[in-house]
């Protein structure tokens, strides 16, 4: 039989698209590079590898994770099954044994006779063939360029906030700044602000005087690195460099880039900082703030240590540290519709890392979707995608609906999903209202609208 879908990337995406189209009778190619050419992270040849912790995050009931997995639970996710199988001791963690993982994965589709798999790097796609591309954060360097032609014909962001623009829509990097909880900002040392008063005062404002800037550049200057393994070198792109490197341009280059205080009076003294630290507001509801341009390549308690020196910032909390690193992800805002399509070459279909989600489950997630709809296609169905009120179909709205100007992947979480109706004030009564709407939603995508039937039983 002629294969009436190819999968590139047999991670954690492609063996769940690739199962997924094999469920509803679609027959599949899977290429997989691995073992004939190793990516820079992985270790073994085998499907599905999870290349760093082996927890696929929170299983307890009505958590945003655990929503997404009990929708892909009922959707007859293989992987989930797989990992629920050999799962290891994790407190409220699924978390899984990642040998017996990825080898039962590996052999499951290995052994299912409507998918046949090629051990070989693919460099080329062709946009009048059913493809999905999976090849995630590591995507070879060929295929990277094939894709970067592909999406060359949507429309191109500006400028890349991730890496840079290389050459349109597809980024290589993940730039990531530092976040902290709002209560633990003192607000007696800040004020807000908006650069030349343009706009609303939206920005809380961290002044420095010249002593406390030389404080906090020597202990920047001094400050220890992340030891980069080989395949993480960095290549930096001078639209976002961590502070640490154009700290190292000179003393002052940090006052005329990201700690400018041109057109940040301080309303107290009327006087303008010698520099400033700007935090703009993280979320909705205001409870945390991420430092403008810090993105930094510094270990952990450094970052605490050297940032709790800007003023406000002593007794700071961190929700999240400054990162870099590398990930090949589109711009899923400009490029895919919300069936995870294509635009400009819709029989394409993108999932996992490389369309704009983060993690594990979500990378599965996606799999298990485009392997849907790519069987749909197949079988000359209209595709529809899952309704907005699921976690999975909030993950793709949010990806293919975010600013493509200032797009960065996303896990899931209850901020994706739409309000109730009425507001319910308690947290948990909250999640719990929304979990009930979204399994009610996906069940019934499943049963009627999402195209082509399930022919085999997981
Ligand atoms: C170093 C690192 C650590 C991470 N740690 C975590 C973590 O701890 N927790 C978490 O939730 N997420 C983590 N992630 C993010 C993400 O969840 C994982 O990368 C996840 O594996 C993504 O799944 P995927 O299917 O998109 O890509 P992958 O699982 O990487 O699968 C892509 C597959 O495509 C193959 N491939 C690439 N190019 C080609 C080609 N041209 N032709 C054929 N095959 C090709 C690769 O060999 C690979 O098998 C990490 C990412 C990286 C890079």
């Amino acid at each position: 039989m002629t294969p009436a879908v190819r999968i590139i990337g047999a991670g954690l995406a492609g063996a769940e698209a690739a199962w997924q189209c094999a469920r509803r009778g679609v027959a599949v190619e899977l290429f997989e590079m691995r073992p004939v050419r190793q990516t820079p992270a992985h270790q073994t040849g085998d499907f599905a590898e999870l290349v760093c912790s082996n927890s696929l995050k929170s299983d307890s009931e009505n958590t945003a994770p655990w929503l997404l997995k009990e929708e892909m639970r009922r959707a007859g996710s293989l992987l989930l099954e797989i990992a629920r199988g050999c799962a290891v001791p994790a407190g409220h963690a699924l978390a899984v044994d990642r040998v017996t993982f990825s080898a039962s994965v590996t052999e499951a589709v290995s052994r299912e006779p409507l998918i046949t798999v090629r051990r070989e790097e693919v460099a080329e796609i062709h946009g009048d063939e059913i493809t999905v591309i999976a090849t995630g954060p590591l995507t070879s360097e060929g295929l990277s360029q094939e894709i970067a032609r592909l999406c060359a014909a949507g429309d191109a962001p500006d400028r890349s906030r991730a890496g840079a623009p290389a050459p349109h829509n597809l980024y290589f990097y993940d730039s990531i700044s530092p976040i902290v909880e709002a209560d633990s900002i003192d607000m007696s040392r800040v004020y807000l602000a908006a650069r030349y008063d343009k706009g609303s005062a939206d920005y809380i404002n961290c002044p420095m005087t010249a002593e406390e800037y030389n404080r906090f550049y020597d202990a920047l200057l001094s400050a220890q690195p992340v030891e980069a393994r080989d395949w993480e070198k960095l290549n930096y792109f001078e639209g976002c460099l961590p502070i640490e490197e154009i700290a190292r341009r000179g003393r002052d280059t940090l006052r005329f880039g990201p700690m400018k205080p041109v057109g940040l009076k301080d309303p107290r003294s009327g006087k303008r900082p010698y520099a400033v630290v700007q935090l703009r507001q993280e979320n909705l509801r205001a409870d945390s703030y991420n430092l403008v341009g810090f993105q930094n390549h510094l270990k952990f308690g450094e970052q605490a240590r050297v940032l709790r020196l800007i003023p406000g910032l002593e007794n700071a909390r961190f929700l999240r540290y400054g990162q870099i690193h590398r990930n090949t992800y589109i711009n899923a805002p400009s490029l895919l519709n919300e069936t995870l399509q294509l635009k400009g070459h819709p029989w394409v279909l993108f999932a996992g890392q490389i369309c704009g989600v983060e993690g594990y489950v979500e990378s599965i997630a996606t799999g298990l979707m485009a392997g849907i709809h790519a069987a749909a296609l197949a079988c000359g169905h209209a595709l529809i995608p899952p309704p907005r009120e699921t976690a999975l179909g909030s993950l793709t709205h949010y990806i293919t609906h975010a600013d493509p100007k200032n797009f960065q992947p996303a896990n899931i979480t209850f901020d994706l999903l739409p309000p109730l109706a009425e507001k319910v004030r308690d947290r948990r009564q909250r999640h719990r209202l929304q979990c009930e709407r979204a399994q009610g939603r996906f069940t019934t995508w499943l049963d009627g609208v999402c195209g082509v039937p399930c022919l085999k039983p997981a």
